[in-house]
Order: C-alpha cells, then sequence, then structure tokens
C-alpha cells in the first residue's frame, strides 16, 4: 500500500474484487462525465387535471463513450457515497435553470422540479449557491421545485429544515419524493417547509384495480389537501389510471402515458413551437 500516484491507483484496483473494481472505474470515469458534457438534461412533463403541461420534472442521463446510455440508477447509488453527487446535481441545477430562463423569456409559466441528494444540506454555502443561481439566470423562484426524499428529513431534520425554511422565504418550492416509501411519520408533515407530496409510484400502479392502493392515495391527498399541498402521482402508465386520478382536482399527474423523460429542447418543443409561428 506504499505505491504511489498511478501506482496508487492500480493497487487499489487489483485489491479489490471485480465488482468493486468496476465500481472504482464508474466513479472515476463519472468525474470525468460532468467535465467532459456526457450528461444530458432529460425532461419529463407534469400535467393537470386538464392535460396542460404545468411543469416538468429534470433527469439526468449519461452517454457514456463505450457503455452508451448509462440508466440513472446504475450511477446515481455510486455518485452518492461521495461529494460526486453534489457536483452532478449542480451540473443539472445549473442546466435547469438555463431552461427555467428559457421559458421565462418565452413567456410560459411552467415550472421545473430538480432531484437533490441529501448530501446537499450538510455543504456550507448551499442556500447561497441556490440564491446566487436564481439571481444570475433570472427567474421567479417559485419556478424551482427541490425534490428532497423522505429519508433527510429523518437523518438531519434541525439542519435541513432551517435551510429550506429560508429558501422558501424567497418563494424556492420543495417536495418530498417517493412519498410513502419511507418511515416518516405523518406528524412531521405539518411543520415542515415543504409545498408538495409526490406519491410513489408503487401506489399508483395497481390502480385502479385495487381497493387497497386506492384508499391509501385517497388518504394521503385528502391529508396533502388539509395541509395546502400539490399533490403529484408518478408512473402514470395507463389511460385507467389516469381517469382514475381525475377524482381529485388539482391532483398533477406525470408518467410514460403523458410522456417520457426527453431531451430538454425535444420536451420544450410542444411549447415553443405554438410560439413561434
Ligand atoms: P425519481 O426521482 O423517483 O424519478 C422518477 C423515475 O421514474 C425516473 O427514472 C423516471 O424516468 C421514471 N418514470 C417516470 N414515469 C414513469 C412511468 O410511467 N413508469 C415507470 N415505470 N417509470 C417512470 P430515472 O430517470 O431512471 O431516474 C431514477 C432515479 O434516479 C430518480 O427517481 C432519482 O431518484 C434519481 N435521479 C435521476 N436524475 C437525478 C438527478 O439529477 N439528481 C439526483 N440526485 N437524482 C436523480
Ligand atoms: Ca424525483
Ligand atoms: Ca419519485
Ligand atoms: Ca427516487
Amino acid at each position: 500500500a506504499r505505491a504511489h500516484g498511478g501506482g496508487q491507483v492500480a493497487f487499489f484496483e487489483q485489491s479489490m474484487g471485480e465488482h468493486a473494481r468496476s465500481r472504482y472505474t464508474l466513479q472515476r470515469e463519472l468525474r470525468h462525465a460532468i467535465s467532459d458534457q456526457q450528461l444530458e438534461l432529460y425532461l419529463q412533463p407534469q400535467l393537470d387535471a386538464d392535460g396542460r403541461t404545468v411543469g416538468f420534472e429534470s433527469l439526468v442521463r449519461w452517454h457514456h463513450p463505450e457503455r452508451g446510455l448509462v440508466p440513472p440508477g446504475a450511477f446515481i447509488p455510486l455518485a452518492e457515497e461521495s461529494d460526486l453527487i453534489v457536483e452532478m446535481d449542480n451540473w443539472v441545477l445549473e442546466e435547469s435553470a438555463r431552461t427555467l430562463a428559457r421559458l421565462a423569456r418565452a413567456g410560459l409559466a411552467q415550472g421545473i422540479s430538480v432531484n437533490l441528494s441529501p448530501r446537499h444540506f450538510s455543504q456550507p454555502g448551499f442556500v447561497d449557491k441556490i440564491r446566487t443561481l436564481i439571481r444570475r439566470h433570472g427567474f421567479a423562484a417559485r419556478r424551482l421545485t427541490l425534490e428532497i426524499t423522505e429519508g433527510l428529513l429523518l437523518e438531519s431534520l434541525g439542519a435541513a429544515q432551517e435551510k429550506m425554511a429560508t429558501l422558501r422565504q424567497d418563494g424556492v418550492r420543495f417536495s418530498i419524493d417517493d412519498f410513502g416509501t419511507g418511515y416518516s411519520s405523518l406528524a412531521y408533515l405539518k411543520s415542515l417547509p415543504i409545498d408538495e407530496l409526490k406519491i410513489d409510484q408503487r401506489f399508483i400502479r395497481p390502480l385502479p384495480g385495487s381497493e387497497e392502493d386506492g384508499a391509501l392515495v385517497d388518504g394521503i391527498v385528502s391529508i396533502a389537501r388539509s395541509l395546502r399541498f400539490t399533490v403529484v402521482a408518478e408512473g402514470v402508465e395507463t389511460a385507467g389510471q389516469r381517469d382514475y386520478l381525475k377524482r381529485y382536482p388539482g391532483l398533477l399527474q406525470q408518467g410514460y402515458l403523458h410522456g417520457r423523460p426527453m431531451p430538454a429542447p425535444q420536451a420544450l418543443l410542444p411549447l415553443l413551437e405554438p410560439l413561434a409561428t
């Protein structure tokens, strides 16, 4: 273990198993991907009950020079093991902000939701970073929604909440992603500085056939409504699910039925095209 430089890298790679080696390689390549423009911003539309696109979720894609398109599930968890995730999310934030500025210039009202790893909240200067981003790109703060998972709220409740509350005063929105899959208590909900709940696709998928899942969705929506949260249903894939969910006025829908995640320019086309003619 006394090797230096490149030798040290070789040593580590040899001493690790096949699985560990490929994950180490992947992490190194991902670091390079951020600076080498191998990442691409995809957007998936979110629709209101009348079928209008009211916003988008940013989802990152990695075009690996040899492996081709690597799905987020294969590299986000690796990136989350280190501050690499912060770098990657910063890239997504920057691209999303650029897109928001473009929407604003076109006179369009849509917002964008960005996934944020819990690690950001322990980074010094997080609040300033978001504020600077908004100011630099010149869009209204309420157009930006930051999606966080329940885990964060349990891990670092106090510190994270304070930062969220500060940004929220500026107008930034906060959304709880994959709601219903974590262990957070319903009691937290009323005191959290949040604006939105996203119902995980595992509750949406069995609809409309499953009475149990119907009851759970019903409960989540009614709690959310009384707390004045927006609710987004994730993973809407069938007309049956779409029509079932229409019973909830104000509920937003996201899923393959309404639109797959697409490269940003392609996702924006249906909104920008009518303006160009
Ligand atoms: P997520 O935040 O829950 O994102 C929703 C995932 O569901 C996306 O997978 C999306 O493509 C997929 N999806 C959307 N509609 C449907 C549908 O109708 N059916 C099915 N089966 N799936 C649907 P994706 O893009 O592969 O991303 C996976 C996860 O990776 C995301 O889950 C999120 O946790 C993470 N992720 C993606 N982009 C970013 C990012 O920029 N930053 C961070 N920190 N995480 C990201
Ligand atoms: Ca999300
Ligand atoms: Ca989700
Ligand atoms: Ca997720």
